[in-house]
């Protein structure tokens, strides 16, 4: 079966030489959700962004480091690769633009030579997933964290990619807020990739979880498996979830 993320000896340097990837491989089979734990600076959203080539800067460099659904990453083929690999930034206010809410979620789906007909049935479907219908007349701007959060997640859903990127799908949000988000992407059927310090969602929502610091995978196996590794989450400025600190060790 094709892979629907590999990730090989991926390497990269910023323009300034920040070396931020060294050497990363990370594979996720279809239909998995995987956490993408880390501190801070640790490469994260720069593995993310190379996931639908966002970076690197000139896509002639990639080298064979990122496949998608068993497709290599290159300039021909970018545009295939963003309809199967949807990501969410962390910040709302990059992904939202339009003047209504309906409008950004449309925006998606309308690069996809779809029949207006077509994006308004996916645009209505998506706000009904995410529970935005009253609100989709509304400027994004005027939203809440989580209301904004999830008009975002409703704009890439409406494009249907199999594998779903999110980068800290949690920040900023108040607690219903947070566990709205969690109830909705745990009915979201895609392939997951989650990069967040939530540890709690990372137990609730991902069987597996990957640790990256400074650059490099430091860790890859079963979320519980890593979380009761004090040693580990120490060593790699993590802390063990609340929830977990009581129950005993399988
Ligand atoms: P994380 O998402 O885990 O917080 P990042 O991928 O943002 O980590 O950062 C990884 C490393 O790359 C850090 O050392 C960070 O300072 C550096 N970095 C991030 N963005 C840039 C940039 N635009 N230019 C130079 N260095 C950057």
């Amino acid at each position: 079966m094709r892979r629907a993320i590999d990730v090989r000896d991926l390497r990269y340097a910023y323009p300034d030489g920040t070396v931020a990837l060294h050497d990363v491989t990370l594979q996720v089979e279809p239909g998995e959700c995987v956490g993408l734990l880390g501190p801070n600076g640790s490469g994260k959203s720069t593995l993310i962004r190379h996931l639908n080539g966002i970076l690197p800067e000139r896509l002639t460099e990639v080298g064979g480091g990122v496949a998608v659904m068993g497709e290599t990453i290159t300039r021909d083929n970018i545009g295939q690769i963003r309809r199967q690999l949807g990501l969410m930034f962390q910040d709302a206010d990059d992904q939202l633009f339009c003047a209504t809410v309906r409008e950004d979620v449309a925006f998606g789906p309308q690069q996809l030579g779809l029949t207006p007909g077509e994006v308004a049935d996916r645009v209505q479907r998506a706000l009904e997933e995410v529970g935005l219908v009253e609100l989709g007349h509304r400027p994004p701007h005027h939203l809440s964290t989580g209301e904004k959060r999830r008009a975002c997640l409703a704009g890439v859903l409406a494009c249907e990619p199999s594998i779903l990127v999110l980068d800290e799908p949690t920040s900023g949000l108040d607690p219903r807020g947070r566990r709205e988000l969690i109830a909705l992407l745990r009915q979201v059927r895609a392939t997951k990739l989650i990069a967040t310090h939530d540890l709690e969602l990372v137990v609730e929502l991902c069987p597996r979880s990957v640790v990256l610091d400074a650059g490099r995978v430091v860790a890859d196996g079963p979320t519980h498996q890593i979380l009761d590794d004090e040693a580990l989450m120490l060593a790699h400025g993590l802390e063990r979830p609340h929830i977990l600190q009581h129950r005993h060790p399988h």
